[in-house]
């Protein structure tokens, strides 16, 4: 992106002028360059696109047939992969994040529209004979308008990953990015309409949380999914259960990696640096408490420490740059509040720990070193919050039993990772961690079929998967009678229940 773009809104098919007259900058994180412009979207404007999700709903998008609905979700597949370049583009210009990530990541998207065309066509619902001389049937159906929520992270991952489901289901939805990293959702919804979506499946209202909020409580959304931070999943579920409508919650995370003695230290250490700092360590999943066992502990923590301090920070559109900044200077402030708590706290730096040098422009960018803290203490607050950047921790244990106790001491309950070459040790731990996703010898690894969401402070709910498209749907249950005569209550005939 060149020079900036100043962007409409765009719901019912179309881009829209904005009826409040509010706008919001859009920066780059790299250089402070502004991108883009968009509308902040007051009450009239949430109203009107959650008006045409509605109508795109009663006029026929949820009665297609799954196969119907199938053709043009596959047809926006194909053309996210004919312009995957030019997405990845724009999220590692929005995001800051390298363009190496962005073009792997959005080389994988048409993946997650393709599955979930296919599997709402084998949906299949069940019927059963039963006593009395009733036939039972359940039958599916879409919730209607869905809000979806979304963080700035992965923007088109994270829409794409709850839009696929929710419109192959037959629901149409009001989306609400990020303010941070609004683009290339309101993009997606531009190329929708051109691969043949009808106009109003998918709508667009950009602005911050009020916005998110006016979202949440538009007359005609009966389902809400969020991907953000605890703080705003606990807002927003309050705001569910007020409407007595369903949400799904995909929060924040404190994820441990249990590293053994007797894993290969080569390929833990590699996967140690690219669990913590991939994303510039803003994922949800991102590796940041490391536990690692007495007898290696010493040679992993110099081994890692050397991997941080070679990667490469800088330029995000240049093939070689490893990591980019964080997404805002709030974000640099708090990872540098991080830094400055755990030194008190009497935690030892072993990498990183200050901004690095770069040049212009990047120096006006928020870039932040990879930075380890060995000797971590389990009651810091660097072991136990979220810094959602390039700052993890490392502690050591002596048992599998303590490495387990200091892996669940957390609040959070989203990914873990184990990294041992004792088969029946990764096999107890998996089942023992609190954690929706596991990995073993890996991790980030994600698929549409493989189920994703955590639990408690992490949220609730699935991605991905049956799972998702289910959660997608309502079920309901009719019961025919099939025996040839009606058993009169009151004539004393019949059963009850
Ligand atoms: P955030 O909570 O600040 O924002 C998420 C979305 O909610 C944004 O669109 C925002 O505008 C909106 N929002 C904010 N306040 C709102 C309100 N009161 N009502 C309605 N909407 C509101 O999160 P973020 O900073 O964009 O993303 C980072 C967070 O997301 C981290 O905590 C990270 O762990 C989490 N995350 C979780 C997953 C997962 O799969 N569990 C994936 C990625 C990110």
């Amino acid at each position: 992106m060149t020079e900036p773009r100043h962007f409409d809104l765009h719901y019912g098919g179309r881009w829209q002028k904005p009826l409040s007259a509010e706008r919001m900058d859009v920066r780059s994180p790299a250089t402070g360059a502004l991108l883009a412009t968009v509308p902040v979207a007051g009450p009239a404007d949430v109203e009107a696109a959650a008006q045409a999700a509605q109508d795109a709903f009663d006029g026929g998008w949820a009665r297609m047939d799954a196969l119907d609905r199938a053709r043009p979700l596959r047809a926006l597949a194909d053309l996210l992969r004919a312009r995957m370049g030019e997405l990845a583009e724009l999220e590692s210009a929005v995001t800051g994040r390298p363009i190496r990530e962005m073009r792997a990541q959005m080389g994988r998207i048409p993946e997650w529209i393709e599955y979930f065309a296919a599997i709402a066509i084998g949906l299949e619902a069940e019927s059963n004979h039963v006593k009395g001389g009733f036939v039972t049937m359940t039958a599916y159906e879409p919730h209607g308008v869905c809000a979806l929520l979304t963080p700035w992270n992965h923007p088109v991952l994270i829409l794409v990953k709850k839009l696929a489901a929710a419109l192959a289901a037959g629901n149409c939805v009001l989306v609400k990015p990020s303010e941070l990293a609004p683009v290339s959702p309101l993009v997606l919804a531009d190329w929708a309409i051109e691969a043949g979506l009808p106009p109003g499946t998918i709508n667009v209202v950009t602005g911050a949380g009020a916005t998110g909020a006016l979202t949440c409580d538009a007359a005609p959304v009966r389902r809400i999914d969020l991907t953000g931070g605890t703080r705003t999943g606990r807002i927003v579920a309050a705001r569910a259960g007020e409407r007595l409508i369903p949400c799904t919650l995909e929060l924040g995370g404190k994820t441990p990696v249990l590293v053994f003695a007797d894993a290969a230290l080569d390929e833990a250490v590699a996967g140690a640096a690219f669990a913590a700092f991939v994303a510039a360590g803003q994922t949800c999943v991102s590796a940041s408490r490391f536990l690692v066992q007495r007898p290696i502990y010493d040679e992993f923590c110099d081994r890692l420490a050397a991997k941080a301090d070679a990667i490469r920070l800088g330029d995000p559109a240049d093939p070689a740059t490893d990591m980019g900044p964080v997404i805002s200077a709030g974000a640099r402030a708090r990872c540098l509040d991080f830094i400055e708590k755990a030194k008190a706290a009497g935690s030892r730096l072993i990498a990183g720990g200050t901004p690095p040098d770069l040049p212009a422009p990047f120096d006006a960018g928020h870039y932040l070193r990879p930075t380890i803290f060995a000797d971590v203490a389990p009651d810091s607050h660097l072991f136990q919050e979220e810094a959602f950047g390039p700052v993890i921790s490392i502690t050591p244990f002596e048992t599998e039993e303590e490495g387990l106790r200091l892996a669940n001491d957390s609040a959070f309950a989203l990914g873990a990772a184990v990294w041992t070459r004792d088969v029946a040790r990764a096999h107890r731990l998996t089942r023992s961690i609190r954690a929706g996703v596991l990995w073993v010898n890996d991790h980030h690894k994600n698929d549409p079929r493989s189920i994703w969401g955590g639990f408690d402070a992490s949220g609730w709910g699935k991605e991905n998967g049956w799972d998702a498209l289910r959660s997608y749907l309502r079920k309901r249950s009719i019961v025919i009678r099939t025996a040839s005569q009606y058993d009169d209550w009151f004539a004393g005939k019949g059963r009850y229940g």
